[in-house]
């Protein structure tokens, strides 16, 4: 069974991939997050929507 949801970085309809807290993080993402050095501006943008992502599944319980 493969399960298709959306991804929580970038809204796109995807496979499942990397599941956490209950959303979906696709393989793009994933990859780009990982390859993106610290010092990278596009670094801030991911750190920031995981971020949202934990602090959203905190307030929801
Ligand atoms: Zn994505």
């Amino acid at each position: 069974m493969i399960d298709i949801i959306e991804c929580c970085m970038c809204k796109k309809i995807t496979k499942a991939n990397l599941i956490l807290k209950n959303n979906n993080i696709c393989e793009d993402c994933e990859k780009k997050i990982i390859g993106t050095k610290t010092d990278h501006q596009d670094y801030l943008k991911y750190k920031e929507g995981i971020k949202r992502l934990l602090c959203y599944s905190h307030q929801d319980k």
